[in-house]
């Protein structure tokens, strides 16, 4: 890219920015006048509003630093040559002709009665109606205004109860994958750094990590993602509103944005994309003192001696990335680690946690969270106990909950046009079109009952709905065989069925299960342990030995299962590993030279890599 072209790009980006700076004006009030204090007609109008006591938020643009450039691009916006520019329930109204026209007869009153208020006879404003803007509603809003529907889709995020709130963009992009990601690197430099000096590097003895430092960075870095979500709605003419949808008829939803403005809209279809929240442990103490995954990736100071309760995803990845950075921390586990996982290589997991410093409490949960100092973190006193009614009382300096998410589909009104919901976990059946009981409503993502909880999940699903609903598609989404990883310190990818599945699938004697420890070579200069790594694949075979799982603990165990789960999705077999050739020195070769099977209890162990 040449200067010329990146200037041009800045300047589209700016003008991208004062488009959306100038449609945040409109809908933050019914009425919105852009004004000068130095313009005669601007002053009539805001006195003929104040005279009819009709509430107006003056936009004074003369008043502004960008004020130029606003006006410039509000001509652009509006085509009207002069100020002021007026605006009712987001529709222009125009200059001082047209408001003292309009105020004869009491017209204004009844445009701010009429508009929007009521859903218009046998017409709908929207083709499609998102709630919910996070990975799936964005994917899907996207692909529907392709096909030149008008589609409209709600994101508003309720604070946490400790007041967090973030940007359009939802769990991933704000209180998920990318700041637990960027988290996880963070502390993955602390071992590369250890690592370093045997590589040569002379590093200082007293190496510090600044939680204020890595915060601030990650957290402008998910404002920028936020931006881009942002301008690629108005790219894809998608119209967004920054409110709390909740459906109020058959057809129409309320809106309802942080100040409590209300609008109506009606539309032919529905999706339901509205994610989910951090649960709560229901004791005394959790939600005045206890953060969750919410809180956490924006606190705004280091969070010290930390009690992480639950023993899934979320937990597991924050203990591992807190203690990479150094911090003391204990994981308070109910029952098992990673339900639902392949059990061998999650007790590998916790294995290798523990002898890198993160504690395990197993068989208690917490009853009593209690301040014994407030404070940035504070001191809060641990009431649990076990099954056996056994009782521990400890001290931490913060806790966090990750106990699992609870679907945001209970206040959202589906009752009104009837869409049913697991009344015991708040999920939304669907069938496989993603299609609600109410033919046109739908729903994706995480709200989802008995699907993976992902990201990319959500998205794929999302737009193969926009496609088959709006183009000629007949594509459904594939819920099986979908690759996923946990990035605990030594991460863990996985694709297909854990053993514990395969086996009550097919019977034990019906698989097959070659597997190995490894040493990647960068680990061998720095003296980091053998026989940590590990590889497993599971094979069906009366299926050809076809893959039907696929494990992988390892640096970098994401990258690696990505490969392999298209060859999975092709039916990879275990002689189309045995024939392809490796790449070496990787880690992943090992998946092309597995020869020992669990069954005759051969020896894995690696004396070299
Ligand atoms: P969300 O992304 O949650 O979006 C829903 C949006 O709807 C939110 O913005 C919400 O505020 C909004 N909303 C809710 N109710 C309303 C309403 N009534 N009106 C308007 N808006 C509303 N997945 C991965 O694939 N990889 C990972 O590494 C990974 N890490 C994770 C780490 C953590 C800590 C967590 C919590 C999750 C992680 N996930 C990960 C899961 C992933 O974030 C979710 O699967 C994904 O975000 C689901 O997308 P969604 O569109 O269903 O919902
Ligand atoms: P989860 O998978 O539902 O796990 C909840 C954990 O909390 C379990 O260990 C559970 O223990 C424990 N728990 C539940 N209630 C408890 C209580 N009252 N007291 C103590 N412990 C309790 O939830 P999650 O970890 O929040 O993950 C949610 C979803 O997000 C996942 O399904 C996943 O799809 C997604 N996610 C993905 C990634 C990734 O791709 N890397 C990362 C994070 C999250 P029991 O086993 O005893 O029930």
């Amino acid at each position: 890219m040449d200067g010329k072209e990146e200037s041009e790009w800045g300047r589209d980006k700016k003008k991208t920015g004062l488009k959306i700076e100038i449609e945040e004006y409109i809908s933050s009030r019914d009425v919105v006048i852009f004004s000068k204090t130095t313009c005669g007609n601007c002053t009539k109008v805001k006195d003929l509003f104040d005279e009819l006591n009709i509430q107006y938020l003056a936009v004074e643009i003369n008043k502004m630093d960008n004020g130029q450039e606003l006006e410039e691009e509000l001509y652009e916006y509006t085509m009207e040559m002069a100020l002021p520019n007026v605006f009712v329930k987001d529709k222009l109204i125009g200059d001082y002709t047209e408001v003292i026209q309009l105020s004869k007869g009491g017209l204004f009153q009844k445009l701010l009665e009429d508009k929007e208020d009521k859903p218009k006879e046998n017409t709908y404003d929207y083709d499609l109606i998102v709630i919910g803007g996070g990975s799936g509603g964005l994917a899907a809003s996207k692909e529907a205004a392709k096909y030149g529907k008008k589609v409209l889709v709600l994101d508003y995020v309720a604070p946490s109860p400790l007041g967090t709130t973030w940007g359009l963009g939802g769990t991933c992009v704000n209180v998920g994958c990318i700041p637990k990601k960027l988290m996880h690197q963070a502390a993955l430099l602390r071992q590369a750094l250890k690592d370093s000096c045997k590589y040569g590097w002379k590093i200082e003895d007293n190496v510090q990590h600044n939680w204020e430092a890595m915060s601030e960075s990650i957290q402008n870095y998910i404002g920028s993602l936020n931006w881009n979500y942002r301008v690629s709605l108005i790219e894809n003419k998608v119209k967004y509103e920054n409110g709390f949808g909740e459906f109020v008829g058959p057809h129409q939803i309320k809106s309802t944005n942080s100040k409590g403005k209300v609008k109506f809209f009606t539309a032919e279809k529905f999706l339901i994309a509205t994610g989910e929240r951090p649960r709560y442990l229901g004791i005394p103490g959790d939600k005045e003192y206890c953060i969750t995954s919410d809180d956490l990736f924006s606190l705004p100071y280091c969070p010290e001696k930390t009690l992480v309760v639950g023993a899934s995803y979320v937990a597991l990845e924050c203990a591992g990335f807190l203690a990479g950075l150094g911090l003391n921390v204990t994981v308070m586990v109910r029952s098992i680690l990673l339900r639902g996982f392949d059990q061998q290589m999650a007790n590998k997991i916790g294995e290798h946690m523990e002898e890198h410093g993160v504690k395990f409490i197993k068989h208690f949960v917490p009853i009593k969270i209690e301040q014994m100092e407030a404070g940035t973190p504070g001191r809060l006193k641990v009431t649990s106990q076990s099954a056996d009614g056994a009782e521990m009382i400890e001290e931490y300096n913060t806790v966090l909950l990750a106990i699992g998410r609870d679907a945001c589909t209970r206040n959202i009104g589906l009752d009104i046009p009837g869409v049913r919901i697991n009344e015991k976990t708040g999920k939304i059946p669907v069938n496989d079109e993603e299609q609600t009981n109410v033919p046109y409503v739908y729903a994706i993502g995480d709200v989802l009952e008995d699907k993976l909880e992902l990201t990319p999940v959500a998205i794929q699903a999302g737009r193969l709905l926009a496609r088959r609903l709006y183009g000629d598609s007949t594509l459904k989404c594939d819920y099986i065989n979908v690759p996923t990883t946990v990035f605990t310190p030594l991460e863990y990818g996985a694709c297909g069925l854990s053993e514990e599945n395969a086996i009550s699938r097919y019977g034990e004697e019906n698989i097959e299960v070659y597997h190995s420890y490894f040493w990647p070579l960068e680990w061998t200069v720095p003296s980091r342990e053998n026989n940590k790594c590990y590889a497993k694949v599971i094979c069906h075979l009366k299926d050809n030995e076809r893959v039907v799982g696929f494990h992988v603990l390892a640096p970098n165990a994401g990258e690696i299962t990505q490969g392999f789960a298209a060859a999975i999705k092709c039916g990879l077999t275990k002689e189309q590993l045995d024939c392809t050739i490796g790449i070496h020195p990787v880690c992943a070769e090992i998946f092309t030279t597995l020869s020992v099977t669990k069954r005759s209890g051969g020896s894995i162990v690696q004396a070299g890599c």
